[in-house]
């Protein structure tokens, strides 16, 4: 019985290094504005445009200051 609980403990500990490990070890080489990036569609002429360059109105997303107003001109 003693034996069993020794080696849950041991694979406890194991399981907790190599996790810590794992995350100290990912987290700088992982590039997260480019894992974070969304692509967004531009509602005006349906180009795929990265969220941080994208043009919110109220409630449409455009590739640039002209198709915002191109669209918003056009009923
Ligand atoms: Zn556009």
């Amino acid at each position: 019985m003693s034996r069993l609980f020794l080696l849950i403990a041991i694979i406890g500990l194991v399981w907790l290094i190599a996790r810590s490990v794992f995350k100290s070890s990912a987290n700088p080489t992982t590039p997260e504005q480019q894992t974070n990036t969304k692509m967004i569609r531009c509602d005006y002429c349906g180009t795929h445009v990265p969220e941080n360059e994208i043009i919110h109105t109220n409630d449409k997303r455009y590739c640039c200051e002209q198709h915002r107003k191109s669209d918003q001109e056009t009923p």
